[in-house]
């Protein structure tokens, strides 16, 4: 087991999914063997964010330098301006000290992950509807109604492309949802 090449994971959700949170507490669980591939951006971090943990924070002209490079797998332009990609460096790193690594990027990043690498599993997280998504992003309390009815109209969106993964899990419940991505991860690293 020790010595194998890792598996690729990637988990793709609209923003108020709970896909932050579902992915902390499947890290949680040591015999998943889970790292987190640290993806680099230009947004600044925000409060509490780590450099090298959450993100590699970069700045814009620092990133454009890594597309020259061909040091991402993957990357887009998740929000007017703000980039966000995977690094190659990351993912070979990880998969060679055969450890599995779970990507939590955006829709077409996650497609085109899956595209190349056909065997990593692709997991989409739904919430149980869009009005229950908006009342969370409300809740939350951090954004403005603009910006709720923005993230509210690109889950719709993404939503759309749900299908294209090979898991979906429902987020109605939080435990309920974490215990049906462990079930999920486990079958497939076992295969
Ligand atoms: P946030 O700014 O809230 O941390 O992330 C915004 C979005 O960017 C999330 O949907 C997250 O999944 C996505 N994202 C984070 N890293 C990457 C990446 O490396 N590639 C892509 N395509 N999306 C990413």
């Amino acid at each position: 087991m020790g010595n194998s090449t890792g598996k690729i994971i990637i988990i793709s959700a609209p923003s108020g999914t709970g896909k932050s949170t579902i992915i902390k507490r499947l890290m949680e669980v040591s015999e998943l063997n889970l790292r987190f591939s640290v993806s680099a951006t230009n947004r600044p971090p925000r409060k509490g964010e780590i450099d090298g943990v959450n993100y590699y924070f970069l700045s814009t002209e620092e990133f454009e330098n890594k597309i020259q490079n061909n040091g991402f797998i993957e990357y887009e332009e998740v929000y007017t301006g703000r980039y966000y990609g995977t690094l190659k460096s990351e993912v070979e790193k990880t998969l060679n000290e055969g450890h599995n690594l779970i990507l939590d990027i955006d829709v077409k990043g996650g497609i085109n992950v899956k595209k190349l690498y056909p065997e990593a599993a692709a997991i989409f997280i739904l919430p149980p509807s869009i009005e229950v998504l908006r009342q969370r992003l409300i809740g939350r309390g951090t954004d403005d109604m603009e910006t709720i009815e923005q993230r509210v109209a690109k889950a719709e969106y993404e939503l759309s492309f749900a299908s294209k993964y090979d898991y979906s899990v429902v987020n109605e419940d939080l435990d309920k949802a974490v215990n049906e991505t462990e079930t999920i991860i486990r079958n497939f690293l076992k295969r």
